[in-house]
């Protein structure tokens, strides 16, 4: 699970990232908002974590644009405030959940997981293209209703071109979601693995879904 924490204070910040790291998650840290917001469009997360008052851009600015431009990741408010007015505010522009500072660090677990386990409201059950259907509550793929054997990591692969379909995803970014690593040196690895995907998901009579863009990276979708 990755989490992005935006969080002004250093101690306030370092001290949760310990944290949460201890805790198994992976965080990335951004100390103002303009920062946070880059972050959040260049990576996936499964959660924010959103200090309301923040350098160069607030917390509400930070989620409101996110979800302007169709992001949907779960964000949660830590607020210094209590007013009836900011929680208004922020569940207006997409906040999932608040805490108010100051909090026990178990407060903010017991909040995380909750969020987690609940997952984005807008998450599927099926992801269908064309004749491919993938289950995600059984972990399994169907083409023309013929069922695929796929490993683990060529399954995660699939869903997350899938969940991102007509977007072209970096060789990097796949590897950072599903291998959870930064290598820009052995992205081969994403090409093995695309390859293997291929050639299981795309017969030789079916049409084609997974398509390689040039210098970019690949992107699943009907028609290129
Ligand atoms: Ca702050």
């Amino acid at each position: 699970m990755k989490i992005l924490l935006v969080e002004d204070e250093i101690k306030t910040a370092s001290y949760l990232q310990r944290g949460l790291r201890e805790n198994g998650f992976v965080v990335d840290v951004a100390y103002d908002g303009e920062d946070g917001l880059h972050l959040a469009q260049e990576r996936i997360y499964d959660l924010i974590i959103v200090d309301v008052m923040l350098p160069h851009r607030d917390g509400w600015s930070l989620i409101s644009e996110l979800r302007r431009s169709g992001n949907q990741t779960l964000a949660l408010f830590l607020t210094a405030r209590d007013a009836l007015s900011d929680r208004i505010k922020g569940l207006e522009l997409g906040a999932d959940a608040y805490l108010v500072k100051p909090f026990a660090f178990s407060e903010l677990l017991a909040n995380i997981r909750t969020l987690l386990r609940r997952g984005p409201a807008r998450q599927p059950e099926t992801l269908q293209i064309h004749d491919l259907k993938i289950d995600l509550i059984h972990s399994r793929v169907f083409r023309a209703g013929r069922r695929i054997d796929l490993t683990p990591k060529e399954f995660q692969l699939l869903v997350l071109l899938a969940r991102r379909k007509g977007e072209t995803l970096s060789r990097t970014v796949i590897a950072d979601q599903v291998w959870d690593m930064n290598f820009d040196s052995d992205t081969n690895v994403v090409d093995v693995h695309i390859r293997r995907l291929r050639s299981k998901v795309e017969l030789p009579d079916q049409k084609k879904l997974i398509h390689t863009v040039r210098g970019m990276g690949y992107v699943l979708e009907e028609e290129l």
